[in-house]
């Protein structure tokens, strides 16, 4: 017999309680926070969806391995045992251990950068972005165009448009730092890349002579995608289809907070020696020695298990399965989404939703607010106020999208937990035309989404 539902593949073993409040506590506490839900406090908050970023649950097998950890200063038996999973898995022999993702970002392409320099991207993700614009250079964006209408259903939606990558790397012979594919394409709508894609994207980068980087946070989820959507795929195992996708790249980031279950970490590969030398010496300076890079010899040892646990089919099914789960039931109630649905989160398309409210009123704001309001769940705006810029005028220029992303942690709710958001956002549709949107009253130069502070209108 098929069964229908899909179960959690694990047993609850060690449990966090979650703190209720009324709507009434929480309108305060939204207040108190400047309508930012980074300004939270998380006992404040019923379901955190504001990030799957180190929010994982850890296996039992996992803590174990904490135990294990070998706090030794120089050549750490979890590094070692963390060094040979990734080599393994990534088919590079140079393996940088990060505190996590950025850290890698900023070595990498503080490296590779600097003013004047060019980075093509499926979609930076916005620490990358950050970190490529902090040492001075230009970040591009260039996801295929069906990206933009997030109604329309296409396989691979999170894809490079590679004639367009052909034309920028002629435009900017001589001054590119590096190409990045980010899989799975998180602020593009956490949408997969196909192999297909990403052996294009790596024949063009050969032929113009530059390097291929890999973000591959939610390389084991991309997996999933292109076993069960490409063709001729389907019989490889997941982890054989990554290190196919790793093989096409020169070199890789990653956060280990995400596919690797770690609640921090992180690592840069590299095939080349002397770009692994240069970026070695970065590292011990301001990261640690290169055999623990700012971890903990047991943050190491998680990691490497991590690494293997994340390709277990049974984990990797129950995860797209039960992200689609939300994606379906918030479907069924006309909440406009980004179609198909990812694998790490649901995006909603906050524009279609709040249609009367315009972009420099941030509209994906607005429903975070909601969110949290009714339901105490915490959700993070991916538009005009994560990536939005200002004109010469002081005008807003508004992000390419406005998105707010339920992003679900690994292993931590179960199925009542997702019902009960889904229950939430019928609310939120009965108040859809009510809703005001926000204006900004205080932000720093980078990363504005994090501290800024918001009023309502
Ligand atoms: C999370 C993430 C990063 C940055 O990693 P951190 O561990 O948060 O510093 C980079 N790229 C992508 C695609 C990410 O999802």
């Amino acid at each position: 017999m098929q069964f229908k539902t899909i179960i959690e593949p694990f047993r609850i073993k060690s449990v966090e309680p979650i703190g209720l409040s009324t709507e009434e506590e929480r309108v305060h506490y939204l207040k108190e926070a400047h309508y930012n839900p980074f300004l939270l406090r998380s006992k404040d908050v019923i379901i955190d969806f504001m990030t799957d970023s180190g929010t994982s649950a850890m296996s039992a097998h996992q803590w174990a391995g904490i135990m294990e950890g070998d706090e030794a200063y120089a050549g750490s038996r979890s590094w070692l045992r963390m060094e040979n999973e990734v080599q393994d898995l990534t088919g590079m022999q140079h393996v940088l251990p990060t505190h996590q993702g950025r850290a890698g970002e900023r070595i990498v392409y503080g490296h590779l950068g600097g003013p004047g320099k060019v980075f093509i991207s499926n979609t930076h993700f916005d620490t990358t972005r950050a970190n490529i614009e902090f040492s001075g250079a230009t970040a591009i964006d260039i996801p295929i165009k069906e990206n933009e209408d997030t109604a329309l259903l296409h396989p691979f939606k999170g894809n490079m448009d590679t004639a367009e990558l052909e034309r920028l790397l002629k435009e900017h012979e001589g001054r590119m730092g590096a190409v990045i594919l980010t899989v799975t394409n998180n602020s593009g709508g956490g949408q997969p890349v196909s192999m297909a894609n990403a052996k294009e994207v790596s024949a063009i980068c050969k032929r113009h002579g530059v390097l291929l980087m890999l973000d591959c946070c939610r390389v084991a989820e991309n997996s999933w995608f292109v076993k069960h959507r490409e063709e001729g795929m389907e019989k490889l195992s997941y982890r054989e289809i990554a290190q196919r996708m790793f093989a096409l790249a020169d070199g890789a980031v990653m956060s280990a907070k995400k596919d690797a279950f770690a609640n921090i970490g992180g690592f840069i590969a590299f095939r080349d020696g002397a770009l692994a030398e240069a970026c070695t010496n970065l590292l011990i300076i301001t990261e640690g020695f290169s055999t623990y890079g700012g971890l903990a010899g047991r943050d190491m040892e998680a990691i490497a298990i991590g690494l293997e646990e994340v390709f277990d089919p049974h984990y990797l099914e129950y995860r797209i399965k039960s992200t689609a789960f939300l994606g379906d039931a918030l479907n069924k109630m006309g909440v406009p989404l980004m179609l198909p649905i990812g694998g790490h989160a649901v995006y909603i398309d906050a524009k279609k939703l709040y249609p009367h409210i315009p972009p420099a009123q941030y509209p994906g704001q607005a429903l975070v607010c909601e969110l949290f309001r009714i339901g105490g769940i915490r959700s993070v705006e991916i538009g005009s106020v994560m990536f939005g810029t200002y004109a010469e005028d002081g005008s807003l220029k508004p992000a390419r999208m406005e998105l707010v992303r339920l992003a679900i942690p690994r292993r931590v709710y179960t199925q009542s937990h997702i019902e009960y958001v889904a229950e939430a956002f019928g609310e939120v549709m009965r108040h859809r035309e009510q809703v005001k949107g926000l204006r900004i009253m205080k932000e720093p130069k980078f990363l504005r989404h994090f501290t800024a502070h918001f009023e309502t209108l």
